[in-house]
């Protein structure tokens, strides 16, 4: 890592610059919240997932869980990690779902 004051490089785990003597604290906590958010609304964001991939095979409908689910996943996970990935994934798969029921509609009608 490096010092953000003088750009110093410093050994990892070091609490001040030896350069400069700013303290190095408030990146580890910004580290430590960045880890903590990576779990956010994990369980949430994994049963929008499966209900839109269930959704596509058994009821469409299931869809509208996925997009929630992951609307939700998304705002609770601004840094790119794995359930942002599958917020991403649940959504598009709800989409799928919600166009699917629409195809469904309109060739009923037709
Ligand atoms: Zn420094």
């Amino acid at each position: 890592m490096y010092c953000k004051k003088c750009g110093v490089e410093l050994e990892e785990g070091s609490l001040f610059c030896k350069a400069c003597g700013t303290k190095t604290t408030e990146e580890v906590l910004e580290t430590l919240n960045n880890e903590q958010t990576v779990e956010k609304h994990k369980g949430l964001v994994i049963a929008g997932f499966v209900c839109a991939l269930v959704g596509i095979f058994v009821v469409p409908i299931l869809g509208l869980f996925g997009i929630i689910f992951g609307a939700i996943g998304i705002s609770g996970n601004p840094v790119k990690n794995k359930i942002r990935s599958f917020s991403i994934a649940a959504i598009i798969l709800g989409i799928i779902d919600i166009a699917w029921i629409f195809l469904n509609v309109i060739f009923q009608l037709t």
